[in-house]
């Protein structure tokens, strides 16, 4: 029933290309926000250890009675928890909490350089793929040198790069060098939090076709190759931002966007972020 395209991993499984973030939104809340999105037609949800709403996700996994084979489900290890045996016992808890025999990528959240230790903790992901406990293994919010070394001492080349991307911020170096290695780009934060919706050229694209300013943001992501998890816990956002399939932005579109690149990271700084560290 899904009309969301999907993208090929380098795996050769397939993910789907728009899914449903659910950072910041409480475990209490989260099970009816993710059964929600999934009757709306997402397929794909992306959860964190640290959002604290695994259990919640999982029990909207549940309760939308989709068949578990239809859906892609990510999720996140914390950094506190980076280190081969500690991975190892902070995925079980992650399964546990979500309910699940597996998931569909496991992602280290972030590579937190100052402890040192991504490369080992990637080596116990490659033991979990190895299991077939996650169907798919990638990283998060790690920058060119972080996904040399990685590549250079392990031997999954990972599938996705979680890495915060909107408009304000496109990332073209780390995109190209993605391009390069076969790893797919997953944008966080795609909407800039809400906070580029403003911006008068994406009103104006929006104007044109007759659509809402996150719709035109949403479609920019997946006409650019992206995969895209925006967040919304109100029901009209979730159908709105998933509707993004019957219309296209032009090549003037695409120029306009590409002009609004102004280098503006809303998150934090991949290279000297140290929480839980
Ligand atoms: P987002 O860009 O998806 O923006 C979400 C916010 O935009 C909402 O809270 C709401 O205020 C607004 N919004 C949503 N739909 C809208 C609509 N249709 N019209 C107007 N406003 C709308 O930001 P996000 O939640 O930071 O990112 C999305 C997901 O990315 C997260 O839920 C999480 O799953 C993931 N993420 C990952 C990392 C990471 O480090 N890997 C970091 C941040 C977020």
């Amino acid at each position: 029933m899904s009309q969301v395209p999907s993208i090929t991993l380098n795996n050769g499984l397939e993910m789907p290309q728009l899914g449903f973030g659910v950072w910041q939104v409480p475990d209490d809340e989260a099970t009816t926000a993710v059964a929600t999105a999934i009757e709306s037609g997402y397929r794909s949800i992306d959860t964190a250890a640290i959002y604290g709403n695994e259990v919640g996700t999982g029990k909207g996994v549940a309760a939308s009675g989709v068949p578990r084979e239809e859906l892609f489900i990510t999720t996140k290890l914390w950094n506190a928890d980076q280190g081969f045996d500690s991975t190892l016992r902070a995925f079980d808890a992650s399964l546990d909490k979500l309910g699940l025999e597996y998931v569909d990528l496991y992602l280290i959240h972030w590579p937190l350089p100052v402890k040192d230790a991504y490369v080992d903790t990637y080596k116990a992901l490659e033991k979990i793929h190895a299991d077939g406990r996650a169907k798919s293994i990638g990283v998060s919010n790690f920058l060119p040198s972080h996904l040399e070394r990685l590549m250079g001492e392990t031997s999954v080349v990972p599938a996705v790069n979680q890495i915060e991307l909107h408009p304000q911020f496109q990332q073209a170096e780390l995109r190209a060098f993605h391009a390069r290695h076969g790893i797919v780009t997953e944008a966080w934060s795609p909407l800039g939090q809400g906070k580029g919706l403003g911006v008068p050229t994406v009103a104006a694209i929006a104007h044109k076709h007759g659509r809402t300013p996150a719709q035109v943001v949403l479609r920019w992501h997946l006409q650019t190759g992206h995969v895209a998890i925006p967040k919304s816990v109100t029901p009209s956002r979730i159908v709105e931002n998933l509707d993004v399939f019957g219309f296209e932005l032009d090549a003037d579109d695409l120029a306009a966007f590409a002009a609004l690149d102004d280098n503006l990271r809303i998150g934090a700084d991949p290279a000297v972020f140290d929480a839980g560290a």
